[in-house]
């Protein structure tokens, strides 16, 4: 199995067990505020000059807060009760991710009261609060019902607002007038702005913060972050990978098409070195064959005409014995030369072996082939040699008939032969 096989299978059960987990309740973090982990204090309005009287007690494992809310030269009596998160009053709970409020208190009011407190979440930011002065902790409220034995209220935090006395109050840019839950130092309750006076009774149950690891819409962002780099990273690599097997195929092309050069350049040296003469350089007896093949056909069907000459150096050895072999060698080359310059184009001179040669000559009868042989004869007869010797040489020769163009070379090697024996330097016809 490829990585990428494994990758895309565990992404995919990591992705239903991630999104079952978050389904099912796997989400929820809960934040209490209980009475053994925060400091409850009794408010009123005697911080403003009200003379209401607001008491806090502890009974069975809950706060009760009783208020006398009395008429005073501050026109808006009322009491409460706040929740200190720390005692370092700048530092307070990261609320941002939270998305219930859930509060079970019991209030009674002696008057006819509209049965309304009030809650603040109080935001620490020292944007624009400073901590010596509790009016500038940014209130996010709001008003609710909690009733007597009412049981669990939940109010989604996006119901609070910002409370627009206190933007006014204390001056807010626009920046910071919108609800703030990333510090909040302080939660409160408080008695409604209408509240009659007369005794009041507030009794905290208990008091919750519900919210979210994760909002559905960052956990499917970061799948599909996930799963779009995973698709990224596998198309790059098969790019990579792709374009290494592009140079290797490329690299394999020039390797092979140089090799096919230096074949070809081999195969034509080695056509070359099998058709000629290693010493001389002229054809040796490969070279001729098809070519002889193709003659012979046409004189027996009667198209053309070919005759030969076997040319032997006479007392060859002689020379070797006397310069040695390699002016011998000298000799055989310059021979070649002698003769082949002496032929026509279309005749086809041979080195037959050792220092015997063969002129083919096409289109030629047995007359014209005894008047270059003559030609030959007087030219080797001549030359003036590289070892500064005479030099003769004998030859036989034969013009094909009916018969297959080995008899004929054997008829010129015999009237070669009677050359020899006639006193060399000769030429001899075979009829
Ligand atoms: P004849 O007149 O009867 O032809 O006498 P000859 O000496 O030429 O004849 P023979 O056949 O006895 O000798 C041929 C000599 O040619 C023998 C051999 O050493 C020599 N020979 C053959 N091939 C080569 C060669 O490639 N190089 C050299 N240097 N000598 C060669
Ligand atoms: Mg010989
Ligand atoms: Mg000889």
């Amino acid at each position: 199995m490829k990585w990428i096989h494994k990758i895309v299978i565990f992404l995919v059960i990591a992705t239903l067990a991630i999104v079952q987990y978050y389904r099912v309740s796997g989400n929820r973090v809960i934040t209490a505020i209980t009475p053994d982990k925060y400091e409850f204090i009794a408010t009123s309005d005697q911080v403003d000059r009200g003379v209401s009287i607001s008491q806090l007690s502890y009974e069975n494992g809950q706060y009760v807060l009783n208020c006398e809310l009395k008429e005073s030269e501050y026109p808006w009596p009322y009491c409460g009760l706040s929740i200190r998160i720390d005692p370092d009053i700048t530092t307070g709970l990261d609320l941002s991710q939270y998305h219930t409020f859930r509060v079970n208190i019991d209030y009674h009011a002696e008057a006819d009261s509209s049965g309304r407190l009030r809650t603040y979440l109080r935001n620490y930011n020292p944007a624009y609060s400073v901590p010596d002065n509790e009016y500038t902790h940014k209130y996010n409220g709001m008003e609710f019902s909690p009733g007597v034995d009412g049981g669990v209220i939940e109010i989604p935090i996006k119901n609070l607002q910002v409370m627009t006395w206190w933007l006014a109050d204390n001056d807010i840019a626009l920046e910071h007038s919108a609800p703030e839950y990333s510090n909040v130092n302080m939660v409160e309750f408080a008695t409604a702005s209408g509240a009659k006076l007369g005794h009041h009774r507030i009794v905290i149950r208990s008091i919750e913060f519900e919210g979210s690891y994760i909002t559905g819409e960052s956990l499917f962002l970061i799948l599909l972050f996930v799963w779009v780099g995973t698709g990224t990273v596998f198309l790059l690599s098969e790019l990579n990978s792709s374009r290494k097997r592009m140079l290797i195929a490329e690299k394999r092309h020039y390797h092979l098409k140089n090799v096919n050069r230096a074949l070809r350049e081999q195969n034509f040296e080695f056509s070359e070195m099998a058709h000629r003469d290693e010493l001389t350089g002229i054809l040796n007896r490969h070279a001729i064959r098809d070519w002889l093949k193709m003659q012979s056909q046409q004189v027996k069907q009667g198209h053309g005409k070919l005759s030969m000459m076997y040319l032997d150096i006479d007392y060859f050895k002689s020379v070797n014995d006397k310069y040695g072999h390699q002016m011998g060698d000298h000799i055989l080359r310059e021979f070649s030369m002698v003769v082949g310059s002496s032929i026509s184009a279309t005749d086809k001179l041979v080195r037959w072996g050792g220092e015997e040669f063969i002129v083919f000559c096409p289109e030629t009868d047995l007359g014209e082939a005894q008047r270059k042989a003559e030609k030959i004869r007087l030219l080797v007869s001549q030359h003036l040699w590289v070892h500064g010797d005479p030099l003769t040489c004998s030859i036989g020769i034969a013009e094909m008939k009916q018969e297959r163009v080995t008899e004929t070379i054997a008829r010129a090697d015999e009237a070669l032969y009677q050359a020899k024996h006639s006193g060399r330097n000769q030429v001899i016809l075979s009829h």
